[in-house]
């Protein structure tokens, strides 16, 4: 059984859905964090792998409400991983050279090249989310895009990317004391935007848009996670353990050595060697 994978059957309802669910990991915090060291350091192997092989793209999405912890899963899931291979692509409120296109285009070209791995902070997922949400676009609008966004993942994942994507579902209390941290703790007050004051109290329609996304483009060839996200430690160590099981089944390799590699040895220093005769 694959934990917190979302299927056409399975599709939670997030209003029931315990935000603060440790039930896949039997110890605490503390054999938690111990646990995704391991997993980092896995991870660190596999994108060396992935890099050297040129062969795999890797695209993960990672989408929530505001103070989910998108920030926190890709500094401390990705720790120790070489930063030549892995890239971050932050979505924000489309510019207007964005605007003048479809939706699409400024997604299209952030998808990975071969040996990246390439995280999604928000995505094309925004529009039918906060799109939806605000009524940025008529609902006949943004009712084609689930089709679309299935179809151009499809297309993508026949190309060789693999997909990932994880929504981080925090609680609307998590989230309070979150936002009350922002407001209260000089090192994050940066972070605080009033804007997500006002999302906030949309709480309801945001669970029902992303209901909605789960189960219609949750799909084998890009399945979506719904991970509990109350607790940082454990949001941090489902993620990484479903990128390693993911990349693992990859069964990537390092690639060939130059045809009689071993004689090179010998070549290194030629002038030593007669030198030595
Ligand atoms: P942040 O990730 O906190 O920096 O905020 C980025 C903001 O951009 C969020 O409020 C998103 O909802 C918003 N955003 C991202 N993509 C879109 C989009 N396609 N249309 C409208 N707003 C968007
Ligand atoms: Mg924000």
């Amino acid at each position: 059984m694959e934990p917190y994978l979302i299927t056409a059957k399975n599709t939670p309802r997030l209003m029931d859905f315990d935000a603060s669910d440790t039930s896949h990991f039997e110890g605490g915090k503390k054999d938690g964090l111990a646990e995704l060291a391991k997993l980092n350091k896995k991870l660190e192997s596999l994108q060396e792998i992935l890099y050297a092989e040129h062969q795999h793209r890797v695209l993960i999405v990672l989408q929530a409400m505001d103070t989910g912890g998108k920030d926190g899963v890709i500094r401390s899931v990705f720790e120790g991983v070489n930063p030549q291979g892995v890239r971050v692509a932050s979505f924000k409120v489309p510019s207007t050279e964005e605007m003048d296109h479809d939706y699409l285009w400024r997604i299209h070209r952030q998808v990975p090249g071969k040996g990246e791995i390439v995280i999604f902070n928000r995505s094309h997922y925004e529009d039918v989310l906060v799109v939806r949400v605000h009524k940025l676009v008529p609902a006949k609008v943004w009712k084609k895009r689930y089709r679309h966004i299935c179809e151009f993942e499809r297309m993508l994942a026949d190309e060789g990317v693999t997909i990932l994507k994880f929504f981080l579902h925090i609680s609307p209390e998590e989230q309070k004391e979150r936002l009350l941290d922002r407001i209260t703790d000089p090192a994050k007050q940066w972070k605080f935007n009033p804007g997500d004051l006002s999302e906030r109290n949309h709480w309801k329609e945001y669970m029902h848009a992303y209901e909605d996304v789960l189960q219609k483009t949750s799909k084998p060839w890009a399945p979506w996670y719904a991970i509990p996200a109350d607790r940082n430690w454990y949001r941090n160590l489902m993620v990484a353990q479903i990128l390693v099981n993911e990349l693992e089944k990859l069964r990537m390799r390092y690639p060939q050595p130059v045809e009689g590699i071993e004689q090179y040895a010998s070549q290194l220093d030629p002038n030593a060697q007669s030198a030595q005769a």
